[in-house]
């Protein structure tokens, strides 16, 4: 993992944080000297995240829904209350699709994976955007996909999600990079997470399937997700927002 000395003793929030990509991220943000709210609706696997990290790290969990104003308030609070202010965001939390046609599909399967992926990160940044501005500046990640990019069948909620989270991304960094806040998208590839590895022991074609739709052969390790996260979050990328960064092994290039 590349070191980025600046990023110690910022406070970051991670949505997600107790599964898959947030959890890397919450690691890598620790293992640089930040404190992080690892901000999640999964009590459970958060208290578990906040055990597994290095002893003498600067963590809480914080039980957040991202669908949930005052939910998500409280999580902006944690990192006020716990560490002092709040100067980088992660806005990670997602779902899946749940796999049908569009003529198919319920209210549910439209509203559950929108209210999560698209209005929760919208929900997170307007809570968030105060909170950064009274530090000065920083940096916002919203984790899209590279289903922001190009689409796949029967996955329209999840696919019109992500794009969303692109241009969202784009109005909020148009908005606010000259008061001081970077504001970036990224672009994960199929990323080797408890779920991908899941099907893979129920369907053995699975993996080689995944592995044919990325140019590189391969899918993604959460750390490679990690590593462009932490990027985007440090005045490395000082240069760069309202992008969407696409770290999919090739997946969107076909
Ligand atoms: P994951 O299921 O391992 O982790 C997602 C986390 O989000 C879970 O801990 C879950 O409890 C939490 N969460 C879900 N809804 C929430 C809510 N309403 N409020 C708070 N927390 C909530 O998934 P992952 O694979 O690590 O995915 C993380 C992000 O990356 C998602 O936005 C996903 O769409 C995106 N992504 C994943 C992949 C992949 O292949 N895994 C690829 C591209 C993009």
């Amino acid at each position: 993992m590349p070191e980025y000395s600046e990023l110690n003793g910022k406070v970051a929030i991670v949505t997600g944080g107790a599964s898959g990509i947030g959890q890397a991220c919450v690691h890598a943000f620790v293992s640089q000297g930040a404190s992080v709210v690892i901000a999640d609706r999964d009590e459970a696997a958060g208290k578990a995240t906040l055990r597994g990290l290095p002893p003498g790290s600067a963590a809480v969990f914080q039980l957040t829904d991202v669908c949930d104003a005052d939910s998500v308030a409280s999580m902006v609070r944690a990192a006020h209350d716990n560490f002092g202010g709040l100067d980088i965001a992660h806005n990670n939390a997602g779902v899946e699709a749940a796999g049908r046609a569009i003529a198919d599909m319920t209210d549910d399967d439209w509203k559950r994976v929108i209210d999560v992926n698209l209005t929760g990160v919208w929900q997170c940044m307007r809570a968030e955007i105060p909170a950064l501005l009274a530090r000065g500046g920083g940096s916002i990640v919203n984790t899209a996909s590279a289903l922001g990019q190009v689409a796949l069948p029967f996955q329209a909620s999840y696919v019109a999600s992500k794009h969303g989270v692109i241009g969202l991304t784009k109005a909020a960094a148009l908005e606010y990079s000259a008061l001081g806040i970077r504001i970036n998208a990224i672009c994960p590839g199929v990323v080797r997470t408890a779920m991908i590895e899941e099907v893979a022991a129920t369907d053995s074609g699975f993996m080689d399937k995944m592995y044919s739709m990325h140019a590189l052969g391969r899918i993604a390790e959460v750390n490679e997700i990690a590593e462009s996260v932490l990027w985007l979050a440090s005045s490395a990328s000082g240069f760069v927002t309202g992008s969407a960064l696409v770290v999919d092994g090739g997946y969107s290039a076909a």
